[in-house]
């Protein structure tokens, strides 16, 4: 028998679109389904439905006292089904994370830190003492559902003098891994310097806060993407948003944009200071951002679902198909002016809210706590 009918939804380009889940599944999906018996029936009168969104770069891990969250904050409770927290935790404190995270509604999976404290202080990276193969091979090895990419932060605060140095580790582990992680690297003030940090990532490995307002970030001090940006670009490094407290500028994204440097996946950064007092506050807000760019719904919905599950090589997540996980996001878009605020302070308005209602996780309905 049907778990979950989802009846009356719209897809993200205005189709009707209804969905069954079984044994945490998607089991059906149309435009009107006949369901004979259901456990339980969801009429969701008209709103949009999705993919259960990802966020690519969070910070969840409880027992930290500089970024952290409980994941059902940054998750079920504003419409995500799966937060990857990025590299709160290192080998040390990886085991322990996991165990928290197995009693959470949301789905939780994680970069390890490069460093195998995790980032119990700001400079993690300042001693190259801590990122040591023996224990961050052993945790990849004992945690092979949970751990999906590495995490190396590359800025002046967190690596002290250590330059580019652990983002060449990290590069050494990832080729000694027999797994492919993806390497997902945090930039910011230099040193180290953005170029330097580029010319070690490959293809497919992320440059979060990619559009930062930092001297140090993409643009030129004449407010022009850098060449060795572009060129980064085109060798198929992702770029990812990871808005955070710091981190996402309005002027930098309008003229990426412009440039042709289009974000991959949209990924909030978020921990429980940037959702409590912004400028984050939650995956809907900075998605509002990202259609302020020019994209439309479907695109954003893409970039926080198909493109984080592609990054992280969740096979199982991302998209609406029949044999897939039972994680949607059920969402309205509002039409009403909002007044949102970058990193920098720059304030835009847009005129479409998106407010998500619901998120199902394997076919659990949980209600969101977003204000509309
Ligand atoms: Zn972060």
């Amino acid at each position: 028998m049907v778990d979950l009918y989802v009846k009356n939804g719209k897809s993200v380009t205005g189709e009707p679109l209804e969905v069954t889940i079984t044994d945490g599944k998607i089991s059906a999906m149309g435009r009107a389904l006949t369901v004979d018996r259901a456990k339980e029936t969801l009429d969701v009168a008209g709103r949009y439905l999705s993919a259960g969104w990802i966020d690519d770069h969070t910070h969840c891990y409880e027992k930290l006292t500089l970024y952290y969250d409980d994941p059902d904050e940054d998750g079920v409770k504003t419409g995500v089904t799966t937060v990857i927290d990025a590299g709160s935790t290192g080998a040390d404190n990886i085991g322990d994370f996991y165990q928290i995270t197995r009693s959470k509604k949301t789905n939780v999976l994680a970069m390890i830190n490069i460093s195998k404290t995790g980032i119990l202080a700001q400079d993690e990276l300042g001693d190259m003492n801590r990122v040591q193969w023996e224990p961050f091979a052993q945790a990849v090895a004992d945690y092979p559902d949970f751990i999906v990419g590495i995490k190396a932060r590359e800025s002046h605060s967190v690596v002290v003098d250590n330059d580019v140095k652990p983002l060449a580790k990290a590069k050494e582990y990832q080729q000694r891994l027999a797994k492919q992680l993806p390497i997902m690297v945090h930039v910011g003030a230099n040193p180290p310097e953005l170029k330097d940090i580029l010319a070690l990532m490959t293809k497919g490995d992320i440059l979060t806060h990619a559009y930062n307002g930092k001297p140090n970030g993409m643009l030129t001090d004449q407010g022009q993407v850098k060449s060795f940006v572009t060129e980064a670009y085109q060798k198929g490094i992702i770029f990812d948003v990871g808005h955070g407290t710091d981190s996402y500028n309005f002027n930098t994204g309008e003229v990426a944009i412009a440039a042709g440097l289009i974000p991959k996946s949209i990924s909030t950064d978020i921990y429980h200071r940037n959702r409590e007092n912004g400028p984050v506050f939650n995956m809907a807000t900075t998605l509002e951002k990202m259609m302020l760019l020019g994209f439309d719904l479907a695109t954003v919905i893409k970039m926080v679902t198909a493109a984080p599950a592609d990054n992280f090589k969740l096979s199982q997540k991302g998209q609406l198909k029949v044999g897939l996980d039972g994680d949607l996001t059920v969402f309205e878009v509002q039409e009403k002016p909002k007044q949102l605020t970058d990193s920098n302070g720059n304030q835009r308005t847009t005129n479409q809210v998106i407010v998500p209602t619901q998120a199902i996780v394997a076919g659990k309905v949980y209600q969101t706590e977003v204000e509309a």
